[in-house]
Parts: structure tokens; sequence; C-alpha cells
């Protein structure tokens, strides 16, 4: 099996002989893996990632995932991550991309209710995160810029 093609940007940016970050192996069939990484770089963020089409789906969200229904944080999408980084804990050397100590925040399984190009509703089952959550592309279509929220469940 060919090694997952949507990871060209994430090892562009990493020398793998200097980090431990996993560089990605094979895709395998899609789960549904939820990870969020606290990540002590030059400025702290939190990574949250969502398995789909073989990849970990990226976002840095400076402020974190919001926990009170209608707080909208701030997630910038950043590049396709492999599987294995959702186990990723350590330091990154100094002079490597993103280097600093990154730690999982919280994990678990998420189910989608929709993914569009601009729009992506979810389900999270996560240790310390659970609920509907909504990430929405705001200024134009193509840009990099996302709204995190907690949404209300769907009753009835
Ligand atoms: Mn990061």
């Amino acid at each position: 099996m060919d090694r997952v093609e949507g990871l060209g940007e994430y090892r562009s940016k990493r020398d793998f002989s200097v980090t431990r970050e996993p560089e990605g192996g094979e895709a395998r069939v899609s789960g549904r893996t939820y990870v969020v990484q606290e990540h002590h770089a030059r400025r702290l963020h939190y990574d949250f990632r969502l398995e789909r089409d073989g990849v970990l789906k990226s976002w840095a969200v400076p402020k974190g995932v919001p926990e009170t229904l209608g707080e909208k944080r701030l997630a910038i999408e950043v590049e396709d991550h492999p599987l294995e980084y959702a186990s990723f804990e350590g330091s990154i050397p100094e002079g490597e991309y993103g280097a600093g100590t990154v730690s999982i925040w919280d994990r678990g399984t998420y189910e989608t209710i929709a993914w569009g190009p601009d729009t992506i509703e979810i389900i999270i089952k996560g240790e310390r995160v659970s609920g509907r959550y909504v990430l929405t592309r705001f200024r134009k279509a193509g840009e990099k810029e996302w709204l995190l929220f907690r949404a209300k469940e769907k009753t009835g």
C-alpha cells in the first residue's frame, strides 16, 4: 500500500533524523480517533485532530477547546498529520518545526454528523470533552481560519 499522500506538507516541514515525531506509515482503514495535544511551542496552543481518510485532520486552537456552550474559539487549519501522531508525547528539538513539548490533553473517538468543505459537525466522546461540536470556516472558502464551538445537543 502506498504511503499516505496527504502527508507531504507534514513531512517536508520536519527532519526525522532529528525529531522523534512519527514520519507516518501506510494508510489503513479509517477509524474515528479524536485527540487534542497541548503544545508548548513558541506560543502555547492546543492541536485538535480528527481522523479522516487515513490521516489526522488538524487545527491549532490557541485558547483550547471551548467547554461552555456558545463560546467560539479560533482554530487554524494546519497540515494533515499521520495517524501515529495521536499517541505522540514528548519534546520536539530546538530548531525543528514546532520545537517545544507536546502532551495529550484529551483523547477518545468522535462521530460525524456532517463533514463539508466549510462546516464540520461532530459528536466528541473524549475523556475530558464530550458533546456536539461544530467547526466552521469563517471569512472565505479556502482560508485556514475556522471557529470551533460547542453546540446544543439536538433534542427530540
Ligand atoms: Mn502544534
